[in-house]
């Protein structure tokens, strides 16, 4: 089996590249990735096929769709706060994008296409806990991007019987998430300050919740999905019903670092979902040998990467 990773070298998919190098050595691995946010030493010691470019480059998209029997499309510009500050390139890259993936996948026969959506397309609905079902109201240019990025692939499997899935992604963290950049994720921007005894910055009061999900729960799913040929013509939130405050995160960080955590709240950022959190019905249906890994033991093996221990 050959399958293709867009955006590999990035947090996901470079972990999900690992996790199919452990599972099935056997499954040939190929990325294309624009090194934007990924860094090709994510991929050091990994057995994947690397081609540097864009998924807005037609041409080399074909180049490295063809012979592919799975494509798992994880390629896109991330981060609300940085979409707020310039819509364009997230609609180009996940938008537009993601229509480059699944026309060329069309065109090359590929049987099976994974997407990653987002929760952030639930936006301004307060329904909690989420279920696919309910209606979508994205609050910024990056959730409408992930809105189309799961309204494209699932228009695919009913307009040309194609075998997609879109799983919406709830915050996933974990080894080899960056902290260092200005659109960084809540885990590792805190975890990094709290490591280097800089206080935390909180936007708003820190009761906005999350249902976090640690990546080699994300990374067993799709690899799940990818050996049974799963697929489905309504998004699949890929979160299990977790619903844990910026606040009590903060807690179970003290605790796994052993010392108090100096916290500065400064203004709420325009765009960001109050609360978060999947009902998880459908995953258990769907993924039933799934089991997530818990919240502490993720922040644990988190922590230890953050130390600089290497993390399986
Ligand atoms: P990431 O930024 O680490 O990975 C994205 C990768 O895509 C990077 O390696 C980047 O260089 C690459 N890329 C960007 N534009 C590209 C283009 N035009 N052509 C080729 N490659 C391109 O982010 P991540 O956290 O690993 O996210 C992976 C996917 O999951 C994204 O689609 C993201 O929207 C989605 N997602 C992530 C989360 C999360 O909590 N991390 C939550 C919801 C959805």
């Amino acid at each position: 089996m050959k399958v293709l990773v867009t955006g590999g070298a990035g947090f996901i998919g470079s972990n999900l590249v690992a996790y199919f190098n452990r599972r099935d050595p056997a499954i040939e691995v190929s990325v294309i990735d624009d090194l934007s946010t990924g860094r090709i030493e994510n991929l050091d010691g990994l057995e994947a096929t690397f081609s540097k470019g864009s998924i807005l480059d037609y041409e080399l998209l074909r180049d490295v769709t063809r012979g592919v029997d799975a494509v798992i499309h994880l390629a896109a510009i991330g981060s609300v706060p940085r979409s707020v500050n310039a819509p364009r390139p997230s609609h180009d890259a996940n938008a537009t994008g993601t229509l480059n993936v699944l026309e060329v996948a069309r065109e090359c026969g590929t049987s099976q296409v994974t997407v990653a959506s987002s929760s952030s397309v639930y936006g301004s609905n307060k329904a909690l806990p989420k279920s696919e079902f309910d209606w979508t109201r994205p609050m910024s240019p990056y959730a409408v991007s992930k809105h189309a990025t799961e309204g494209y692939t699932i228009a695919y499997g009913f307009s040309y019987g194609m075998k997609t899935l879109a799983f919406r992604f709830f915050n996933v963290f974990g080894p080899g998430q960056p902290a260092n950049h200005d659109y960084a994720a809540v885990i590792p921007r805190f975890l990094d300050a709290a490591i280097n005894g800089r206080p935390v910055t909180v936007h708003g009061d820190g009761l906005q919740s999350r249902d976090f999900t640690y990546v080699r729960t994300v990374c067993a799913t799709i690899f799940d999905a990818v050996q049974r040929g799963i697929y489905s013509l309504d998004p699949v939130n890929l979160a299990f019903g977790t619903n844990t405050t910026l606040m009590d995160l903060l807690g179970r960080m003290e605790v796994a670092l052993g010392h108090k955590i100096d916290v500065q709240h400064v203004e709420s950022r325009p765009g960001d979902v109050r609360a978060s959190q999947s009902d998880g019905r459908r995953i258990r249906e769907l993924f039933p040998t799934i089991t997530p890994v818990d919240l502490d033991e993720g922040l644990a093996k988190t922590i230890q990467w953050f130390q600089g221990e290497q993390v399986s």
